[in-house]
């Protein structure tokens, strides 16, 4: 074999052994993915303009789902349910920044579940389970807005199913109720980006209209009645 052959055979094997393990790391990296939005960006105004939704989806969330496929791999937790790998990591300060964007990304996967546009009000067995917890349904959206909006700094307001009854209640930073044992049924973003824009400080107003205009009964039927 000459000696120009034999250069162009290796540089062939390593440049197929570059592209397969390129292939498999970003395989490996895809294990979280962006929930697909169901709707588009300009679909919930006047509440949430389209602007908001586009940097919330596209730019925050983003950066959470990619991140944390960086740290999953990292530290060695490729395949593992997500859940699973959160209460596992919770309160280990080695974990902190898996547990934050890992967190996130899936609050955001349930917040963009969470709205819709044109909702409607829930009924059925989802109504009778609201009133049977809250007492009615007025009680629950009462609740609901003072909780989120009374929540002090960055963090999230939950609706979530606690055996066969409804609670709710509110989560730091990027905790979820999962790493409690509780299922979350919907969940409102109460970081600034994703009002912000909007409604300057004025939480009270997003969770207002977010309640009564823009919760997805659907979703939450989906998830508490199965
Ligand atoms: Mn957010």
């Amino acid at each position: 074999m000459n000696r120009i052959i034999k250069i162009t055979l290796f540089a062939g094997i390593i440049f197929t052994l570059f592209f397969l393990s390129g292939c498999s790391s970003e395989k490996k990296g895809d294990q979280v993915k962006q929930v697909k939005l169901n709707y588009s960006t300009n679909a919930l105004e006047p509440y949430i303009s389209s602007r908001t939704v586009d940097l919330h989806y596209s730019i925050h969330y983003k950066k959470y789902v990619e991140k944390s496929n960086q740290l999953i791999e990292k530290f060695g937790f490729t395949g593992k349910p997500v859940a699973d790998i959160l209460r596992k990591i919770k309160g280990n300060e080695k974990y902190s920044s898996l547990f934050n964007n890992l967190g996130q990304a899936l609050n955001h996967d349930i917040y963009f579940n969470s709205l819709v546009p044109e909702a409607k009000p829930p009924a059925g067995e989802m109504l009778e389970m609201i009133n049977r917890s809250f007492g009615s349904y007025d009680a629950f959206k009462k609740e609901f807005i003072l909780k989120g909006n009374s929540h002090f700094a960055s963090g999230w307001v939950w609706l979530v199913k606690n055996n066969d009854r409804l609670e709710i209640l509110t989560t730091s930073n990027g905790d979820n109720p999962v790493t409690i044992g509780l299922v979350p049924v919907l969940g409102i973003d109460l970081w600034e980006h994703s009002y912000y824009l909007d409604y300057e400080n004025r939480r009270s107003d997003y969770m207002k209209n977010v309640t009564e205009n823009l919760l997805n009964w659907d979703y939450a039927a989906s998830v508490c009645l199965k």
